[in-house]
C-alpha cells in the first residue's frame, strides 16, 4: 500500500492551464498575475493590501522588517510553531520571549503574553496553530497598552474567521505560506497582509531589494528617467507570475478546500470520539476554522510508539511541533527546557493525522483503523 502523506497539494487541470498560459505570455515575473493574485489575497483578508513573497518564511522576514524590528527589540511568540516564526525576527537582531500556550488549544496564551510584555516589546507574533485563530481581542489590547504591534502567522489559517472577521483582518500584520502541504499552494510562496498602508509599502520595498521608484521620494534628483535608488537594504523575495497564476487558481477553490477539510474533520471526530488513550483537538465557539492539521494527543507516553506503528502501516503521520527553543540554535543562546510547560507536554503527546482535500473517506477510515490497531 502507498504511504498516505500528512498533507499534500490538490492540483486540477485548471491549475495547470493557468500556469501554462503564463509560460506562453510576456511576463514571467513582476507582471499582471502578481498584481491580480495580490488583489485576490487582499479580498479574502479584510481588504487590506497584500504583498506576495517567495515563501512563508520570506513573508515573516518582510513583516518584521516592515515593522522595523532590529537589535534591542523584543518579540513575544509561541514555541508551538515552525521555527521561522521566531527565526525571522532573530535574524533581524531581536530577542525572542517565548510565551507558553493554552493547555487545550496549543495557541499562545494571552496571560503568558501579559506576563512578558513591556515597553521593549515590538511585536506579539501569534500562530493560528492547525488553522484555529488565536485570541486576537486579548492580544490586540495587550499590544495597544504596550505600544506594540500584533502579527498573525497565518501559515495554517487562510480562510478561517474569528468572531466573524477573516484572518488577515485580525492583526496589524498577517503572513501566509503557500507551501504544498498548506491550505493552498504556489509551490513555494507566501504573502504579507498589512492593515496600515505604510507597513505594506515597506514590506513591498523590502521584498524588492529596497528599490524606490517614486520620484517624489528621491534623494538623488539629478539623475535621468532610468533612476531608482535604495534608502534601506532589502531582499529579492518576489514571487513569479507563474506561481501567482497557480495561486489565483488555487484561491478560487479555497472554500471547497475548507469544506472538504471540515468533512474529514467530522469523520475523524465521529470515528475517534470513544477511543481510549487519545484526546481530540478542541475548538472555541467564536471561530470558524479551516482545519489545516488534525492534531490528536496520544496519552500514556505512547506517542513515539504509535507514530512508528502508523508509519510502518503506511500512514504518514507527523509531529507539529518540537518547541522552538529546543532547537540548538536557541538552546545555545541560553533558552532552557522547562520554560513553557504546556508547550512541552503538548509536544510530548501530539500526532498529526493526514488531512488534505484529496484524502478520500475510505482513506480516512484506513487512518482510523491503523490508529486503533496501533493503540491495541
Ligand atoms: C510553513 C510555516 C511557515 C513557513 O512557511 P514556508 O513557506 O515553509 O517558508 C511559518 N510558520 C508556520 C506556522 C508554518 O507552518
Amino acid at each position: 500500500m502507498t504511504m498516505l502523506p500528512y498533507g499534500r497539494q490538490s492540483i486540477t487541470e485548471d491549475d495547470i492551464k493557468a500556469v501554462t498560459e503564463i509560460l506562453r505570455g510576456d511576463w514571467l515575473t513582476t507582471g499582471p498575475a502578481v498584481a491580480a493574485f495580490e488583489a485576490a489575497i487582499s479580498k479574502v483578508s479584510g481588504g487590506h493590501r497584500a504583498v506576495t513573497a517567495t515563501s512563508g518564511s520570506a513573508a515573516l522576514h518582510m513583516a518584521y522588517a516592515a515593522a522595523g524590528v532590529s537589535t534591542g527589540d523584543r518579540v513575544i511568540t509561541t514555541p508551538m510553531t515552525f521555527i521561522a516564526t521566531a527565526a525571522m525576527a532573530s535574524v533581524l537582531g531581536a530577542t525572542i520571549d517565548f510565551a507558553d500556550v493554552e493547555e487545550d488549544t496549543a495557541l499562545i496564551d494571552p496571560n503568558a503574553v501579559d506576563a512578558l510584555i513591556d515597553d521593549r516589546t515590538k511585536i506579539i507574533a501569534a500562530v493560528d496553530y492547525a488553522g484555529h485563530p488565536a485570541d486576537y481581542d486579548r492580544l490586540n489590547s495587550s499590544a495597544a497598552r504596550a505600544g506594540a504591534l500584533v502579527l498573525d502567522d497565518a501559515a495554517h489559517s487562510i480562510g478561517s474567521t474569528y468572531k466573524g472577521r477573516p484572518v488577515g483582518d485580525l492583526a496589524d500584520l498577517t503572513t501566509f505560506s503557500f507551501f504544498p502541504t498548506k491550505n493552498m499552494t504556489t509551490g513555494e510562496g507566501g504573502a504579507v497582509v498589512a492593515k496600515e498602508n505604510a507597513l505594506a509599502q515597506r514590506a513591498h520595498e523590502f521584498h524588492f531589494i529596497g528599490l524606490i521608484r517614486d520620484a517624489e521620494r528621491f534623494r538623488l534628483t539629478t539623475e535621468g528617467p532610468w533612476h531608482q535608488e535604495v534608502h534601506e537594504f532589502g531582499m529579492n523575495y518576489r514571487l513569479t507570475d507563474i506561481a501567482c497564476a497557480l495561486g489565483l487558481s488555487q484561491l478560487s477553490r479555497l472554500n471547497a478546500f475548507k469544506d472538504r477539510r471540515s468533512k474529514i474533520t467530522a469523520r475523524y471526530t465521529r470515528a475517534l470520539a470513544d477511543v481510549d488513550g487519545i484526546r481530540l483537538p478542541v475548538q472555541r465557539d467564536h471561530v470558524d476554522v479551516i482545519r489545516h492539521l488534525y492534531p490528536i494527543r496520544i496519552l500514556d507516553d505512547r506517542r513515539r510508539q504509535i507514530f512508528e506503528r502508523m508509519r510502518a502501516d503506511g500512514i504518514g503521520v507527523q509531529v507539529n511541533y518540537m518547541p522552538v527553543y529546543w532547537h540548538p540554535v536557541y538552546a545555545d543562546a541560553g533558552y532552557q527546557r522547562g520554560m513553557c510547560p504546556n508547550a512541552e507536554s503538548f509536544y510530548a503527546e501530539e500526532l498529526s493525522l493526514p488531512i488534505y482535500p484529496d484524502l478520500t473517506d475510505s482513506e480516512v477510515d484506513r487512518v482510523v483503523d491503523a490508529l486503533i490497531r496501533a493503540l491495541h
